[in-house]
């Protein structure tokens, strides 16, 4: 019992120290508590909140749901205030993620509000879930479609032959990955959706004639998406034809997380693969098991295809000529996911919210 008191007690006392002293992240990265929330950590505040309550945390959690369109930016208020429109979001967040609908902070919301993620939408600019598009079939009752794209289904259209290049000034931000490990990752992330849709990939030098353009950057970076640190956002790219592609260079990106030290390690070519799905004209899913899904635990590697994502990308492009239907085809050796790191991700989220309830609230 002593040893759970002070297994509680120490993270509670990290969470409070790390987050208040402005440690440096460096060092936060390999605690726990970072691991779990970094970017988000305020959010854990938020433990069984609702309607009627009123918190500090409440105007993170609202910039929050603007971020990913769940608010329109006129919400975004210093009210602190759990209001009508904030508890809509809370209920369209809980439907896009598949967790009880409630309208509530449940820690099962909260967990899931502080999984990293990708800093693209749910939720379009007319008020339209991209999660919750072709939840339903018409007509049948057995074929369920959950992929979007984005508003006006932009996708390359006068070219299949498409060129990336790495603004190689950016790529020494890249967690200290060396560029030939980069290529390597991008590479394989590329072919995956080369392997299912008639669309071709090839690295270039120059980034002024390249189709897409690779670049990791921190906070600002000039594009009115600004990253937020570890954890949080981890990468967002662009429609079609835009081209842009932007990882956190705050992540601690590892090619090889089964033997990364931290906790907080983010597999490259997971987030890439997903990354590539947004360049080609995909948003985002609410099936789980698909790349498309927007968020991602630390150490865990999810490169393989779900069926949502052949579809969708089919949707758009037609078939590989050489895409077999059934077959593996996009996936490798590297690509199961590793479910045992999430279970421990898991595990650890439920810890310190029970932790936050019993102590902060
Ligand atoms: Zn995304
Ligand atoms: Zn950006």
């Amino acid at each position: 019992m002593a040893n759970r008191l002070f297994f509680l007690a120490f993270f509670h006392f990290a969470i409070i120290v790390g987050f208040s002293s402005g440690l440096d992240t460096a060092i936060l990265a390999d605690l726990p508590t970072s691991n779990l929330a970094g970017a988000w950590a305020d959010l854990l505040s938020l433990v069984d909140a609702h309607k009627g309550d009123s918190k500090p945390a409440i105007q993170k959690l609202k910039s929050y749901f603007v971020d990913f369109g769940y608010l329109g930016n006129s919400t975004l208020t210093a009210d602190l205030s759990f209001d009508d429109a904030l508890e809509a979001a809370v209920r369209l967040y809980q439907q896009n993620f598949r967790l009880p609908v409630t309208g509530n902070l449940d820690s099962a919301t909260i967990a899931q509000l502080v999984t990293p993620r990708c800093g693209g939408i749910d939720v379009d600019p007319s008020g339209v879930s991209q999660m919750l598009q072709n939840l339903t079939h018409p007509g049948t009752s057995h074929f369920v479609k959950h992929y979007s794209f984005f508003p006006g289904t932009p996708r390359w259209v006068s070219k299949r032959s498409l060129t990336y290049a790495f603004d190689q000034s950016t790529t020494s931000l890249a967690s200290g990955i060396p560029l030939t490990s980069l290529r390597t990752a991008f590479s394989r992330g590329f072919q995956r959706w080369a392997n299912i849709v008639p669309l071709t990939f090839t690295e270039t030098s120059s980034i002024s004639s390249a189709d897409i353009v690779i670049a990791f950057a921190g906070f600002d970076h000039g594009d009115r998406h600004p990253f937020d640190g570890q954890m949080g956002v981890l990468a967002h790219a662009f429609a079609p034809e835009d081209g842009r592609f932007h990882l956190d260079s705050s992540e601690s990106w590892s090619v090889n997380v089964r033997s990364a030290t931290s906790l907080a390690a983010i597999d490259l070519e997971s987030v890439v693969t997903h990354e590539i799905g947004h360049l080609i004209g995909l948003g985002h899913s609410g099936d789980s098991a698909a790349i498309m899904f927007p968020s991602i635990a630390p150490r865990q590697i999810k490169t393989a295809f779900g069926q949502d994502d052949i579809d969708g990308a089919q949707a758009l492009y037609g078939a590989n000529p050489n895409f077999v239907p059934g077959s593996t085809a996009g996936t490798d050796s590297n690509v199961q996911s590793s479910s045992s790191w999430k279970a421990t991700f898991s595990c650890w989220h439920l810890l310190v919210l029970l932790v936050l309830a019993k102590i902060l609230l």
